[in-house]
């Protein structure tokens, strides 16, 4: 049989085999084939000489944002960055507080036209109106995650333009989900009450820096609610999923509470794994919810990677310009870009300095968030049948970050200097490159949206 595509001499990753030499045959857009290096194989039309290097499945961001760079252009460019990162496929927070049946729809067109990607989404949940138009959003948009802000309580809701939620919407809401076994309730887990006395009390002391912000959002602020999201999600029977998860107390909280309820996903991000909050950066661009922590956080999200507590890393990607972080830390906007640099974060920090199994990376970016938001029978791991997504990298290459290679409307992202080994030298979404030696090749528009589940 014939090969549109044959990716030659690598060392692939493949599901519960781990590090494999072999060649992979690509038709029709699907992996067709995984066969021993070498082996003939009639009518190859594209050899891609992968001799030296790693063979990833595409992997995953499940954790962006859109809407505060400017649409539609960001469409395009943050899914320019995901491909720069290797990322082949992402999943990005839609927030907003009107219905889905009027903006979803609306805004699909914009994003079909630019991405370079292939995209699904994760709708946020704040109005009556998006209980009721549940199930719609379940079986005729395709997607089965949802977000809720435990944080957005009352008026800290209505500043940020949400509504103000409360405990009994999250119950209705977790009810409703229950009733889906594909879907997932991604809760931010935050105790505003506790950070909005802490915060009036450090501001009025004249306190700033990141050490302050880490001051008004201890641990406990976190984890307490943690606590509450899992025992709602265990009495109701619903499958939640807590985004940047950044402490240890925290992640021993997970690991207790999964013995009697297993159904709790964690997910940390990059810059908690390599950043805290006496990180050298300049006016507030460590500013990220929940804050840069101790040493010791940071040490215990590590162990979790090891132990598999934690299931998945994403970015929590915000691009916005620096201009917006170089003032006071409570002033300044939260988060910051870090889809193209989760990789070579990873690869740098994880792979080459503490030992960290590249097949694990291969799960916590590819089959486990592919697996969660039921996108895994198509992506997210090598076998014959799957999407022919690749991210290919270079474990020698070693690069010095550069925002503008990163191609994101942000202009500066926290590892700005930082000398990173391990980069993605490849990324292939369905059979098509999209990004090779660290250009942009593919064309906008590409990507296509991931009704879900995708299979
Ligand atoms: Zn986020």
């Amino acid at each position: 049989m014939g090969f549109d595509i044959r990716v030659s001499g690598g060392t692939a990753i493949l599901p519960d085999r781990g590090e494999v030499r072999c060649d992979i045959g690509i038709r029709d857009g699907r992996i067709c084939a995984i066969l021993p290096p070498g082996e003939e194989a009639s009518d190859t039309s594209e050899t891609i000489d992968a001799t030296g290097k790693i063979v990833f499945p595409g992997l995953i961001d499940a954790h962006l944002h859109f809407g505060f760079a400017e649409k539609p252009g960001e469409y395009a460019s943050e899914t320019a960055s995901a491909a720069i990162g290797g990322m082949a496929t992402i999943l990005s927070y839609f927030l907003n507080n009107e219905p889905y049946s009027d903006v979803f729809k609306a805004e699909l067109p914009d994003v079909e036209e630019r991405a370079h990607v292939d995209f699904g989404f994760h709708f946020s949940t704040a109005k009556e109106v998006h209980l009721e138009e549940f199930e719609r959003c379940v079986n005729e948009y395709g997607v089965t995650s949802f977000k809720y802000f435990m944080n957005f309580r009352g008026d800290a809701g209505r500043y940020l333009g949400l509504d103000g939620t409360d405990d009994g919407y999250m119950y209705d809401l977790l009810k409703k989900a229950a009733r889906f076994p594909e879907a997932v309730v991604v809760m931010h887990t935050e105790n505003i009450e506790l950070v909005n006395r802490f915060t009036q009390r450090a501001m009025a002391e004249g306190k700033d820096g990141l050490h302050a912000l880490a001051e008004v959002k201890p641990d406990f602020t976190e984890s307490e609610n943690l606590m509450r999201a899992m025992v709602f999600a265990e009495h109701l029977g619903a499958r939640i999923y807590i985004p940047h998860l950044s402490c240890r107390s925290g992640l021993n909280e997970v690991r207790a509470y999964r013995r009697r309820y297993p159904h709790v996903y964690v997910e940390t991000c990059p810059h908690y794994l390599t950043h805290t909050m006496d990180s050298d950066l300049p006016a507030s661009v460590g500013k990220a919810n929940p804050p840069l922590r101790t040493q010791d956080d940071m040490e215990a999200l590590w162990e979790a990677i090891g132990d598999g507590t934690v299931d998945v890393i994403g970015s929590d990607h915000v691009p916005r310009k620096k201009q917006t972080k170089m003032t006071n830390i409570w002033k300044s906007s939260q988060g910051f870009p870090g889809t193209a640099t989760i990789l070579p974060v990873l690869l740098s920090e994880g792979y080459h300095k503490r030992g960290m199994p590249l097949a694990r990376i291969a799960e916590l970016c590819g089959s486990r968030p592919a697996d969660i938001f039921n996108i895994g029978a198509r992506k997210g791991r090598l076998v014959v049948g799957a999407d022919a997504d690749l991210t290919i990298v270079d474990l020698d290459l070693e690069r010095e970050v550069r925002n503008e290679e990163l191609l994101s409307y942000s202009d500066y992202t926290p590892y700005d200097g930082w000398n990173l080994k391990g980069w993605p030298v490849l990324t292939m979404s369905r059979g098509t490159t999209v990004m090779r030696d660290g250009k942009i090749v593919g064309l906008p528009g590409h990507g296509i949206y991931l009704s879900r589940p995708y299979s």
